[in-house]
C-alpha cells in the first residue's frame, strides 16, 4: 500500500474520516469526520482561532451565515470570475480540471529530456495541445482526445423560499465575503482601529470538477481565514503581506509539520484569483506532490470597493477604503497533511506523531488486566476524574501492548496504567508515545503533569 492508501484506510478504520453517505453508495467530494476526525479538526481550529484572535489585540471574530443576498457574489465579482478550466475527453465525456493534465505535462516533459520520450520543445499553448495529445491519457478511459478548455463556474446554488419561483442563491464558495459585508458592523460595535482583522472559521462549497485526493479537494469543506485591513499604502501593504506570510509558516512549523515539507510558492501573473494584487500559497509536499494547503492574499481594496465600503480614522477625519492582506486555510486539507506529517511506521507499529495538542485523545487509561476489579475500578475513577478536564479514553481490551499500539495508532501521546503498586502508594505509570519511555507519578500530580506539557 502506498501512504495515502494507508492514511485513508487508518482514517476509515480508527475513526477519522468516513466516506459521506457511505451506505449509499457515497457522494463525489463529500466526506464525514468522525469521532477522532472531529477532535483533531476541533483542535486545529482551536489553535488557529487562539494565536490569531486571543493572542493578539488587533484581531476579533465573527461568524457569519453560509448564504447570503445573491448580490454579494455580483459585486464580489464571483458570479462572473470563480471559474476553473475545464476540458472533456471526447470518448467518455468525463471532465478534467485542465490546470491538473498540467502537472502531468510537467512529468512528462521531464521524461523527454531524460531522453525516455524525445526531445519535445514546443512552447505555450503548442506544447500543452502537443502533449494531452501525443501522450497524455484520458484517467477514466485512455482516451486521448480533448475539447478545447471552457471556464466553468464553481458556485454552488440553492434554491430559497417556498412559493415557486423560489429564489436562487448560492452556498458561499468563500467565508471570506461574511466578513467584508460585516465591515462596518464590526467597526461600528467595537471601536476597532485600522490596521486590524476580523478572523473567521466556516464551511465553504465549491463545485469541483473533479474532486480527490481523499478530503484535499472536497466539494464541501472548512476555511479558516484572517482578513487583515491596512491603509491603502504600497509599503504597509508589502509589510503586512511578508509579515502574515512567516506567521503562518511559523504556525504550522510550530505544530509540528516538517519544515522541509513546508514551502512558499509565489502565483504566477495568469495563475492569481481575479481579486489578488499578489499571491502565494503555503504549499506541503504530499504523496501526490507540492500542493496548496494555505494562501496568503493581497486582495488590495478589490473587494471593499465592489461592496462601497469606506472607512473612516476618527482621529484624523481621513475617509478611505482600506486594503487587505488574507490568509485562508483549508481546515480539512490542515488535518490531512498534518496526518501524513505525522505518520510513521517502525517495523508492525504505526505511530501517528501528532503534536500532543492535536491529537484526539490526550490521555488513554489503563487498568493493567481487566479481570482484576480492584484495578478497573481504580482505573476508571482515575480516567473520570480527568475526563473533565481533557480529552481522555478508556481501554481494558486485550493485553497492555496492543493497546499501546492501539493507542499509538491514533496518536494518543499518553498511556497511563494502574498496577497492583497503584492500589499500595497511589501512583501510576505514565508512558510515552514517541520515546515509549515509562515513569511512576502519584495520582493527584497527574492532571497537572499533563496539563504543563499540553501548554
Ligand atoms: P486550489 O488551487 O487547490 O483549488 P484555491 O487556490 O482555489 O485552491 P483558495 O481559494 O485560495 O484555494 O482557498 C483557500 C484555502 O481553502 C486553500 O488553501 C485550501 O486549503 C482550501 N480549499 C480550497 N478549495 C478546497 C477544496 N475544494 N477542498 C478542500 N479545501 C479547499
Amino acid at each position: 500500500m502506498d501512504l495515502m492508501e494507508k492514511i485513508v484506510s487508518l482514517c476509515k478504520r480508527r475513526g477519522f474520516v468516513y466516506p459521506g453517505s457511505e451506505i449509499y453508495g457515497g457522494f463525489g467530494g463529500f466526506w464525514d469526520y468522525g469521532p477522532l476526525g472531529v477532535e483533531l479538526k476541533n483542535n486545529l481550529k482551536h489553535e488557529w482561532w487562539k494565536t490569531i484572535v486571543f493572542l493578539r489585540e488587533d484581531v476579533v471574530g465573527i461568524d457569519a451565515a453560509i448564504i447570503m443576498n445573491p448580490e454579494v457574489w455580483e459585486a464580489s465579482g464571483h458570479t462572473g470570475a470563480f471559474t476553473d478550466p475545464l476540458v472533456e475527453c471526447r470518448e467518455c465525456h468525463q471532465r478534467f480540471r485542465e490546470d491538473t493534465l498540467r502537472e502531468v505535462k510537467k512529468k512528462i516533459i521531464q521524461k523527454s529530456s531524460s531522453g525516455r520520450v524525445g526531445a519535445i520543445s514546443l512552447s505555450g499553448k503548442e506544447k500543452k495541445y502537443a502533449i494531452l495529445s501525443v501522450t497524455h491519457k484520458c484517467p477514466n478511459c485512455g482516451s486521448e482526445d480533448f475539447t478545447e478548455p471552457k471556464r466553468f463556474n464553481l458556485l454552488t446554488e440553492v434554491y430559497i423560499g417556498v412559493t415557486e419561483p423560489k429564489e436562487r442563491a448560492y452556498l458561499r464558495g468563500e467565508i471570506t465575503q461574511g466578513v467584508f459585508v460585516n465591515f462596518r458592523n464590526v467597526v461600528d460595535s467595537t471601536r476597532i482601529k485600522i490596521p486590524f482583522g476580523i478572523a473567521q472559521v466556516g464551511k465553504a462549497f465549491r463545485n469541483e470538477i473533479t474532486p480527490g485526493n481523499f478530503t484535499f479537494r472536497s466539494r464541501e469543506f472548512e476555511q479558516m481565514e484572517l482578513e487583515y485591513f491596512i491603509k491603502p499604502d504600497e509599503k504597509e501593504g508589502e509589510k503586512t503581506f511578508e509579515y502574515w506570510k512567516s506567521q503562518r509558516m511559523e504556525w504550522y512549523v510550530s505544530l509540528g509539520i516538517k519544515e522541509e515539507k513546508l514551502r512558499l510558492r509565489p502565483h504566477k501573473d495568469d495563475e492569481r484569483a481575479h481579486y489578488a494584487r499578489k499571491a502565494e500559497d503555503i504549499e506541503y509536499e504530499a504523496p501526490f506532490g507540492w500542493n496548496e494547503l494555505e494562501g496568503i492574499h493581497h486582495r488590495g481594496d478589490y473587494d471593499l470597493r465592489n461592496h462601497k465600503i469606506t472607512y473612516k480614522d476618527e482621529e484624523t477625519g481621513e475617509e478611505y477604503t482600506p486594503w487587505v492582506i488574507e490568509t485562508s486555510g483549508g481546515v480539512d486539507r490542515a488535518a490531512l497533511f498534518f496526518l501524513v506529517d505525522a505518520y510513521s511506521q517502525q517495523s508492525e507499529r504505526t505511530i501517528l506523531k501528532l503534536n500532543p495538542k492535536l491529537a484526539p485523545y490526550k490521555v488513554a487509561v489503563f487498568p493493567l488486566v481487566s479481570n482484576k476489579e480492584e484495578l478497573v475500578s481504580k482505573a476508571r475513577e482515575i480516567f473520570l476524574s480527568l475526563k473533565g478536564e481533557l480529552s481522555v479514553t478508556f481501554d481494558d481490551r486485550g493485553n497492555i501492548g496492543k493497546r499501546y499500539y492501539s493507542q499509538d495508532e491514533i496518536g494518543t501521546p499518553w498511556c497511563v496504567t494502574v498496577d497492583y503498586q497503584t492500589l499500595k502508594d497511589n501512583t501510576m505509570t505514565v508512558r510515552d508515545r514517541d520515546t515509549t519511555k515509562q515513569e511512576r507519578l502519584p495520582v493527584d500530580k497527574l492532571l497537572a503533569y499533563f496539563q504543563n506539557l499540553l501548554k
